[in-house]
């Protein structure tokens, strides 16, 4: 497999998260199992058989692989894939694909659909992405990835097969449709694209960015930009409900290292070792 870029993984409760992400350098995730990723910052060889995806921003750092990623699909001879981003990035991205063509005399064969907050994708009977509104310096968006089952409805709980087949044959519906957040991806966003979406505190696993993390680059300002802080993470402590929390998008004005021991010291407990660095 040809290796033209970073990429990290981790594994949790049967899902697998890969990608790697730098402010201002390159984002790009992917769950192989749910066949998605967020966000064509930079496009690892390994990722171009993932036909969907969505995109947050149209930050360079977050965009920019857009033509390859589709050129290579077609290259391959693979489906034009699905990528979904905010309205107001469509009719750049398509004129952006158009250019490319002419330089490239490759047909760029791909759907690009636009989403809103509040709107929901169907991927599959299982599988429903939500869209959340978050706080960039340009229109933006987070994601959810929801399990969405059929359940028996609690008041049937006691029938028999027999009956429940009954009642169903007699037009009840006796099931109700229960709904587990599975990922939540914030993209590059201020507390409140957090804040605003229960279910990012709430989805199993939360990707999400910690840009600034020294306590010399003041959060008040870092929120101006429509980017987090370290101290934003320690404030809201009690909210993580999430088992894996992957706090990424680190800038470039801090080694990793340090980094690392700025967030130790302010989270000794790395929020009950739930917190991972992605550096
Ligand atoms: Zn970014
Ligand atoms: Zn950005």
């Amino acid at each position: 497999m040809i290796d033209n870029a970073p990429i990290q993984t981790i594994q949790h409760d049967g899902l697998t998260v890969e990608g790697y992400s730098r402010a201002a350098v390159q984002t790009y995730w992917r769950l192989p199992e749910l066949k998605l990723g967020f966000d064509l910052g930079g496009q690892p060889w390994s990722f171009m058989g993932t036909e969907t995806w969505f995109v947050s921003h149209g930050h360079l750092d977050h965009i920019v692989a857009l033509p390859v990623y589709v050129a290579r699909r077609r290259m391959m001879k693979m489906q034009p894939p699905t990528i979904y981003m905010p309205t107001a990035m469509i009719e750049p991205a398509q004129q952006i694909l158009r250019q490319f063509t002419r330089l490239d005399r490759g047909r760029m064969p791909c759907e690009l659909k636009p989403l809103e907050p509040g709107d929901e994708v169907e991927l599959s009977r299982e599988l429903v992405v939500t869209v959340s509104a978050t706080k960039h310096s340009v229109p933006s968006l987070g994601y959810v990835v929801w399990d969405r089952r059929r359940k028996l409805k609690p008041e049937y709980h006691e029938l028999s097969g027999t009956q429940i087949r009954d009642l169903r044959l007699g037009g009840t519906e006796v099931t109700v449709e229960h709904r587990q957040p599975l990922v939540a991806y914030a993209g590059d966003t201020s507390p409140a694209g957090l804040d605003q979406c229960a279910a990012m505190y709430e989805a199993k696993i939360l990707i999400c960015e910690m840009t600034f993390v020294s306590p010399e680059h003041r959060k008040e300002k870092i929120h101006k930009f429509g980017h987090m802080h370290l101290d934003d993470f320690v404030g809201r402590r009690d909210r993580f409900q999430n088992e894996l929390i992957i706090a990424a998008h680190l800038s470039t004005r801090y080694h990793p290292i340090a980094a690392q021991r700025m967030v130790q010291r302010a989270l000794p407990d790395m929020l009950q070792g739930r917190l991972k660095l992605w550096l």
